[in-house]
């Protein structure tokens, strides 16, 4: 620990955004990473407090106290040499991770937690910047070959881990580009596509080769695969979104928010849309209050919304938390989104009874306000209201995988229809298909970038094991 008394002398500093005019007129990113003067006080913060919490609260188990100290000290290539030991791809998660450290540092307790993500985006920064991350190419291969479907941050991950160690690992991805949801979910204001080419051009160097355009189950068979490499990965993510079955479900203006989300990152993209659904000029209602309705907020205000207004089905949460309850645990709270600051009504405890339309299009939508009573949903009598709606997005979350992926592997299933795989013990990450191996949302049901990472890490460590008797990644 660098500094005794840091945390005592320094507040806590988010990191500064470009003002909501300006930035709601692009999709570029808008937070921008500490100065290094920032960053140095910031790590200062960390307290050396014996049992450094934050580091389970982490999914990838990132080695903080040890970055931020160096940080502190200024010592940017140790720290990114610390980052990268834990985690593949810390640029993702500095930019969108919901950092659980943070709720676990121990200083949350009675102050303001450490700004770890803070520190965590300066760093990979800092180290892109000054040429720092370069291709770990394996010095001989072991001649084995992997195939993993999928090209979330899970498939990444395993994908670059494999290949370090030696083995020829082949990422098929269905779609036209690599990245799954950080590529064609997650909009471009909270995390520019730059950096997931820049990742491709380092994994492509150390030896992953990247096969688009392929469909597994339909334009490439699962039994060619299981001929042609000797394991198989699975991490084709949790596509199948949740719908909302009431009347008018089927009118148009009504969609799944990954509809309307997805081809405006291929504009971005420079890919030229057909009929791309645009929020300008309409009444907006998103129906779920998480990240993918945040999401479609923000890219909302981007096209230009005549107004937007966001339904959740929970009760509205507290304010703050009772640390002494949940501390080190994720909290349930208040969350305001970087999208929601840029303008939305918000609200919550609402149910959707009805979607009404003319002449086929939404034009309102009938709710009602509930409450919960032991756990049961209840309308509350005379709290039906209408409202205006040209465009309705359902961002209800996701169900479970596609099933049609584990059917063509004739993998089984949870009671969720994920690909059942424990991760524990010597089993770890198999699924009831010899040789075929499952990680991220497909195995887990829909989650976090950070948690893909951990599993596609785990993962491959499992598949060297299987391949090698043996395996010298880390766990
Ligand atoms: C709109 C949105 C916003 C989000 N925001 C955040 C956030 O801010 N922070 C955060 O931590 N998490 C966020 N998440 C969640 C996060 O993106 C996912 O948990 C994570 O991407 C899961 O990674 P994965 O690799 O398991 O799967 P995915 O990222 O879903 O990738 C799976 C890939 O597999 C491909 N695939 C599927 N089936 C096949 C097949 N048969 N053949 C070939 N390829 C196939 C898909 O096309 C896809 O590219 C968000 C999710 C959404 C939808
Ligand atoms: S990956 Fe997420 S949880 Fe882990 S240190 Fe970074 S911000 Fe925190």
């Amino acid at each position: 620990m660098g500094k005794v008394t840091g945390f005592m002398e320094y507040d806590r500093l988010a990191e500064a955004n470009l003002p909501v005019t300006d930035r709601v007129k692009n999709y570029k990113e808008f937070v921008l990473h500490l100065s290094d003067a920032e960053a140095k006080q910031q790590g200062a913060r960390c307290m050396d407090c014996g049992i450094p919490f934050c580091t389970t609260g982490c999914p990838v188990n990132n080695i903080i106290p040890d970055f931020n100290d160096l940080v502190y000290s200024q010592d940017w290539k140790a720290a990114i040499d610390v980052l990268h030991s834990t985690n593949n791809f810390p640029e993702f998660t500095g930019r969108i991770c919901p950092a659980p450290c943070e709720a676990a540092c121990t200083l949350n307790i009675n102050a303001d937690a450490v700004g770890i993500k803070s520190i965590e985006h300066a760093i990979i920064d800092k180290a892109w910047e000054n040429d720092w991350v370069t291709p770990q190419i394996p010095a001989h291969k072991t001649g084995k070959k992997v195939a993993i479907v999928g090209s979330g941050p899970a498939g990444m991950a395993a994908a670059q881990q494999l290949a370090r160690v030696g083995h020829s690992v082949v990422l098929l991805e269905k779609n036209s580009r690599i990245g799954g949801l950080l590529r064609y979910g997650i909009p471009d204001f909270k995390m520019e596509k730059s950096h997931i080419d820049r990742r491709m051009a380092q994994m492509a160097a150390e030896g992953v080769e990247f096969r688009v355009n392929q469909n597994v189950g339909e334009n490439v068979k699962a039994d060619d695969l299981l001929a042609e490499f000797d394991a198989v990965i699975l991490a084709g993510g949790a596509e199948y979104p949740r719908d909302l079955p009431v009347t008018g479900r089927e009118l148009d203006g009504v969609m799944y928010a990954m509809d309307f989300l997805t081809p405006q990152n291929q504009v971005v993209a420079g890919d030229t849309v057909a009929n791309q659904v645009m929020a300008s000029n309409k009444n907006v209602v998103v129906i779920g209050g998480g990240d993918t309705g945040s999401d479609c907020v923000g890219t909302s205000n981007r096209h230009g919304a005549l107004s937007i207004t966001q339904f959740e089905l929970m009760p509205q949460p507290p304010e703050k938390e009772n640390k002494e309850l949940v501390w080190p645990n994720w909290p349930l709270k208040m969350r305001t989104s970087s999208s929601h600051e840029e303008g939305a009504n918000r609200d919550w405890s609402i149910t959707t009874k009805e979607l009404i339309g003319e002449n086929g299009k939404v034009v309102a939508l009938k709710g009602a306000k509930v409450e919960w009573v032991n756990g049961k949903m209840v309308e509350i009598a005379d709290s039906e209201f209408t409202i205006k709606a040209d465009l309705v997005l359902l961002a209800m979350g996701f169900v479970s995988p596609v099933q049609k992926l584990l059917e063509v592997f004739g993998v089984e299933k949870d009671a969720r229809g994920n690909a059942k795989a424990t991760t524990e013990g010597a089993d770890s990450y198999k699924t009831s298909k010899t040789k075929v191996f499952a990680a991220g949302d497909v195995r887990r049901g829909q989650s976090l970038v950070v948690w893909a990472i951990r599993e596609g890490r785990q993962a491959a460590k499992a598949v060297d094991e299987f391949l090698m008797g043996s395996s010298t990644l880390p766990r």
